[in-house]
C-alpha cells in the first residue's frame, strides 16, 4: 500500500522523545520552550507558541484577534474544516472566498472583487481573513496584506501544509504580511508531533493573550495579578481559557524532526519534480508554482477531466495507491449546508473539487513506488 503522505522517523527522533520520557517533566518541562525558540528562529518570527494541535491553534488565534459573535471571517472554501470552523467556535459569522484555479489558494481579484461587492452593499465586513497555503504553496500575501489595509481587516495564515515553505525568499511563518501564522504537526503534514500544532507572531500582546488562553486564562505573574498576591500557591484565572499545551514528549520530537526539515523539503521537492518530468504531456492538468513563492509540496494535486476522475481515482487505489481528494468545499459540508449555504457557492471551487486528485508525496516514498504511481497512472488514462 502507498499513502499519500506518512511520517518518517528515524532514531534520533525516538531517542529525543526517550529522553524526555527519562526526565523529571513530561508536560511543561524546558522542551517546550526549546521547541518554540528553535520554531522561531527557523521561521524568523518573534514569537511561537506550541498547543494541542492547529485546530486548537487556529481557536487561540480567532480569539486573540478578538473574534467574537459580532464578526465575520472569511476563508477560503478548498481547506480542512479547521479553517472556517475556529471562526465558529467564536460565534462569528464565516463566508467564503473563491479560490484561484492555478494555485487553489484563496483568489486575491474575488477577495477584491467581495470586499468591494460587501461594502457597497452595505453587508457586515469581515474583521479577519484566514487564508490557507493550499498544498504548502504560500499566498500571495503581499497582497492580501494590503486590501487588509485599505479594508482593515486581520490576516491569519493557516500554513498547516507550509512547514518550510517560502513567500519572497523568506520563510513562511515570519507574519510579515499577517497577524499569525499557524502550522499543523499531525503525521501526515511536514514535521510531526503525533498530534500538535504552532503559533507564530510578532506582536507582543497577541502572544500574552497566547499564552494566557492556552493555559485556561490563567496567570501567576506578579505584574499581572488584579488581587493581591497570597503566597507561592496564588494564581488567578482572568478570562476564560482553555487546556491545549503541548507535551515535552511531542514537542522533543518536534524539535528532533526540525533539525530534518530541510531535508523532508528537498525530497519532497525531487518527488514533484520526478512528478512535473514525468507525467509532462498526458491529458492532466499538473500543478502551478508562482515565482514568488517556493512550495514545502505537502501535496502534489493533479486536475484530471470530470468525467475520467472517479474512474482514475478508482483505478489507482485498487492498485493500492491511497490517492486522495483535499479538499470537499467546507460549504458542501452538511453542517455548512444547514447554515444556509448553496450546494454550488463557489464556481471554481467546485470545478476543483471535481478534478483534483492528490497523489503520494513523501519523503520515503521511493523511487520505484513513484514509478509504480506514474505507470498506474499513464495506463488509466490511456484505457479511460
Ligand atoms: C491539517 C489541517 C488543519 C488541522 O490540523 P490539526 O493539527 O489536525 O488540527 C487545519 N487546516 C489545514 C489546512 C490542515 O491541512
Amino acid at each position: 500500500m502507498i499513502p499519500y503522505g506518512r511520517q518518517s522517523i528515524n532514531q534520533e527522533d525516538i531517542d529525543a522523545v526517550i529522553n524526555v520520557l527519562q526526565s523529571d517533566l513530561l508536560t511543561q518541562g524546558p522542551v517546550i520552550t526549546q521547541f518554540e525558540k528553535a520554531f522561531s528562529d527557523y521561521v524568523q518570527s518573534r514569537f511561537s507558541i506550541a498547543v494541542t494541535n492547529a485546530t486548537s491553534a487556529l481557536h487561540l488565534a480567532c480569539l486573540s484577534l478578538g473574534v467574537g459573535k459580532a464578526d465575520m471571517v472569511w476563508t477560503s472554501p478548498i481547506s480542512f474544516v479547521a479553517s472556517s470552523n475556529c471562526a465558529l467556535y467564536c460565534g462569528a459569522d464565516v463566508d467564503f472566498v473563491d479560490i484561484d484555479p492555478d494555485t487553489f489558494n484563496i483568489s486575491v481579484n474575488e477577495l477584491r472583487k467581495k470586499l468591494v461587492e460587501t461594502k457597497e452593499s452595505q453587508q457586515p465586513m469581515p474583521s479577519l481573513v484566514i487564508v490557507v497555503h493550499m498544498t504548502g504553496q504560500p499566498c500571495d500575501m503581499r497582497a492580501i496584506a494590503e486590501l487588509a489595509n485599505e479594508y482593515d481587516f486581520k490576516v491569519v495564515e493557516d500554513a498547516s501544509h507550509a512547514v518550510g515553505a517560502q513567500y519572497e525568499n523568506a520563510p513562511t511563518g515570519n507574519c510579515q504580511y499577517s497577524d499569525i501564522c499557524v502550522f499543523s504537526f499531525h503525521p501526515v503534514k511536514i514535521i510531526t508531533t503525533g498530534e500538535g500544532g504552532i503559533l507564530t507572531t510578532n506582536q507582543p500582546e497577541i502572544f500574552e493573550t497566547l499564552l494566557t488562553l492556552r493555559s485556561h486564562g490563567i496567570t501567576r505573574e506578579p505584574s499581572k495579578l488584579v488581587k493581591s498576591d497570597a503566597g507561592a500557591w496564588y494564581y488567578e484565572q482572568q478570562v476564560l481559557g482553555y487546556n491545549y499545551r503541548m507535551t515535552d514528549i511531542q514537542a522533543a520530537l518536534g524539535l528532533s524532526q526540525l533539525n530534518r526539515l530541510d531535508e523532508f523539503i528537498q525530497e519532497r521537492k525531487k518527488i514533484a519534480s520526478t512528478y512535473n518530468e514525468k507525467l509532462a504531456g498526458l491529458p492532466i492538468t499538473l500543478p502551478v508554482q508562482h515565482d514568488s513563492s517556493k512550495s514545502s509540496w505537502h501535496l502534489y494535486v493533479i486536475k484530471v477531466e470530470k468525467a475520467k476522475r472517479l474512474k482514475v481515482f478508482n483505478g489507482l487505489r485498487e492498485k493500492g495507491i491511497q490517492v486522495n481528494v483535499h479538499y470537499i468545499p467546507i460549504y458542501k459540508q452538511p453542517y455548512y449546508q444547514s447554515m444556509g449555504f448553496s450546494e454550488n457557492y463557489c464556481e471554481q471551487a467546485d470545478a476543483y473539487y471535481e478534478q483534483a486528485i492528490s497523489l503520494p508525496i513523501y519523503p520515503a516514498l521511493t523511487q520505484s513506488e513513484q514509478q509504480v504511481v506514474i505507470e498506474e497512472l499513464i495506463r488509466l488514462l490511456a484505457g479511460s
